[in-house]
């Protein structure tokens, strides 16, 4: 049996928009954001939270604009999203917040991805000869999953055997602190950290641990509260058993202070 089907016409205007979008590069649609994606894909990625690479996927044009041009961008889309939603954007309340959440991500939570707010890098010399491991405790992880754009909050363990060069405290946090303001898989954030610490010590002696609980999996999807992820990344002497021991002796051990 044949059905007869209704012929469809597509308006002008939306059968050149799909065409045009068809004969885009790959590259010109990423810089339009046009990217086809396939659903299966999305689901999968976010319920897993992979990450396809350790550097965080950025394209080359990504500090063209301004500081100041991409938080007038973002408001503007924010605006639209809040609008979707069906929300008043004339109450007193919501006014400012396209602004805020503008501001915020270009120069608070993501302000990680412009290299020029990267640490600069200051050693000195091991001028003490202390040999042993240096360990950071309990530094404070705030970063954003990158899958659902929440919140995971967490600590860092990180530790070092000096080669020669040591590194002054505060650096290790300003590391952690700076790629934890990406969007980030928790995965990546640890061995980012790690190879950072590799360079800026020139040692292969490094390890990093992070344990912390995602927003992603506590409000939404699961809704699982208590459970929290660890990471771990161990390079060098900190392969070995008894060096990886140690440090995690050192993790657990509780100082008065
Ligand atoms: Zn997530």
């Amino acid at each position: 049996m044949i059905l007869e089907q209704e012929p469809v016409f597509l308006e002008s205007v939306t059968f050149f928009k799909i065409f045009e979008t068809h004969l885009m590069s790959k590259e010109e649609k990423n810089r339009t954001g046009t990217v086809e994606v396939d659903p299966e894909i999305v689901e999968e990625i976010g319920d897993n939270h992979l990450a396809t690479s350790i550097d965080t996927p950025l394209r080359t044009d990504a500090f063209d604009l301004s500081d100041g041009e991409k938080i007038k961008r973002i408001e503007k889309h924010f605006s639209e999203i809040m609008h979707v939603l069906g929300l008043d954007l004339n109450d007193q309340s919501l006014q400012g917040t396209p602004h805020r959440v503008a501001k915020m991500y270009v120069k608070e939570i993501f302000s990680g991805l412009n290299p020029e707010n990267k640490p600069k890098a200051s050693k000195f010399d091991n001028k003490f000869d202390y040999n042993d491991m240096v360990v950071v405790k309990n530094i404070d992880v705030t970063s954003f999953c990158e899958h659902h754009f929440l919140p995971f909050l967490g600590k860092a363990h990180v530790a070092y055997v000096s080669s020669g060069n040591v590194i002054g405290l505060s650096k290790i946090n300003r590391i952690v602190e700076y790629y934890s303001s990406r969007p980030q898989v928790q995965e990546r954030l640890t061995l980012q950290i790690a190879e950072e610490l590799k360079k800026t010590m020139q040692t292969e002696d490094v390890a990093v641990f992070i344990e912390s609980k995602h927003l992603c999996v506590s409000t939404r999807g699961i809704k699982d509260k208590q459970s929290s992820t660890v990471t771990v990344e161990y390079s060098g002497i900190f392969e070995e058993e008894t060096t990886k021991q140690k440090f995690i002796d050192y993790i657990r051990a509780e100082t008065e202070m």
